[in-house]
């Protein structure tokens, strides 16, 4: 028997708005290729480390295979909590006005943080370049996602957001290391921002799924740092190569943070709840190791695309967005199938921005791969 009932009328607009990710669209490019280099992976290449697959493994093992607290293991809150106290100093507890939750990823965390504050026709302001999903979580709580414009220097600054502030500004969502640049915000841009978001009264959300990978000698800091009115998200994800596991978390006020745990609740549930016991131990594991493994590479880009095209050094994460070089004529989607062509598979910049004129190189690839394709870039673009 074949399905006959007709979807089409049934679908709400909200699934029929969102385009298949680009990131998809780019992998069906993949999978016509034999051994393609493949520059536009999100994710680590490398394994998650022992210490966490042993602990994953006994901890299955040892039976926590059921539900966990809607807010996440208690154990695993702690080292989330005392982690957020080093980092920014915020304190949490009885006396506190703060709390933290642990959620199915980044993604987890963002989903519900979006659809606990925004409303129909409320706004949120998120930067441009953008993480793919921040204007589509918009979409789905039927809000605005009003765009900051951070080209040329990828840079979203007080002063950039402010002018974009309306009385239906929700939220501010900023991302430093970004998503698709790699760019770092300074100490004394994110105060700017906090400070900003503080005096008229707006949230401010970051995400800090890449605070781990920061090349020295820039430093991070978070706005949370300079103000209690934030709602800080982070994820095992990228630090520890286990994207698969879905496991984030969110810090911020205890009010939010209790509304963002009804939705949990009544959604997700709860966090996987093996890997959050294996996630307990995670930040007593050393990544400098692996920063310096993934500096060298970023250094490997500069050197080999620098002089070709306009590309601002990234300080973090794993990506850089250089911009396609005008001589060729050619927009982003259109360099990347002549990337693809010659058997590297980078990004067009349109999944990840109003504009298509630049292209996302993620350089979470084994060494010799990662040279390999950069050179062949580097004949496309000079
Ligand atoms: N935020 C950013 C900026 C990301 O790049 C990603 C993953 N690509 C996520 C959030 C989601 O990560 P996860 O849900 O795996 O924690």
């Amino acid at each position: 028997m074949t399905s006959s009932i007709d979807i089409e009328r049934l679908l709400a607009p909200r699934v029929q708005d969102i385009e298949t990710s680009g990131i998809r669209r780019a992998w069906a490019l993949a999978a016509d290729r034999v051994d393609p280099i493949n520059l536009s992976i999100g994710q680590p290449d490398f394994p998650v480390p022992d210490a966490l697959k042993v602990a994953a493994i006994a901890a299955i093992e040892n039976n926590h295979n059921g539900y966990t607290q809607t807010n996440g293991d208690p154990a695993l809150l702690a080292s989330i909590e005392k982690k957020i106290t080093n980092d920014v100093g915020w304190t949490f507890g009885d006396e506190s006005s703060l709390s933290a939750m642990v959620t199915s990823g980044t993604a987890g965390a963002l989903t519900l943080a979006y659809l606990a504050i925004l409303a129909p026709g409320d706004e949120i302001i998120i930067p441009d370049p953008y993480f793919v999903i921040y204007p589509t979580l918009a979409r789905i709580a039927e809000a605005k996602a009003v765009f900051c414009d951070t080209y040329p220097n990828f840079r979203m600054t007080a002063d950039r957001i402010e002018p974009l502030i309306t009385s239906k500004t929700k939220a501010v969502l900023l991302n430093s290391p970004g998503n698709p640049t790699g760019t770092v915000l300074q100490k004394d841009e994110v105060e700017a921002v906090a400070k900003l978001c503080r005096e008229r009264g707006i949230l401010l959300i970051t995400d800090e799924i890449y605070d781990e990978f920061i090349f020295p000698p820039t430093t991070y800091t978070s706005p949370a740092t300079f103000s209690e009115d934030v709602l800080v998200i982070r994820g095992y994800s990228k630090t520890y190569g286990c994207t698969g596991w879905r496991l984030g978390y969110a810090a911020g006020p205890s009010r939010l943070i209790d509304e963002m745990s009804k939705l949990q609740q009544q959604t997700f549930v709860c966090a996987p709840a093996p890997m959050q016991q294996a996630a307990i131990n995670a930040y007593d594991i050393d990544l400098r190791p692996t920063i310096e493994r993934f500096a060298k590479r970023r250094d490997m880009v500069i050197d080999a695309l620098g002089d070709v095209t306009e590309l601002i050094v990234p300080d973090g994460a794993f990506y850089t967005f250089p911009r396609v070089p005008e001589h060729l004529g050619m927009t982003g989607s259109e360099f990347i199938l002549k990337a693809a062509e010659k058997n590297v598979l980078v990004i067009q910049g349109n999944v990840f921005s109003l504009k298509d004129t630049h292209f996302r190189i993620s350089f979470a690839a084994q060494d010799d791969r990662l040279e390999e394709g950069l050179a062949i870039l580097r004949s496309l673009l000079a």
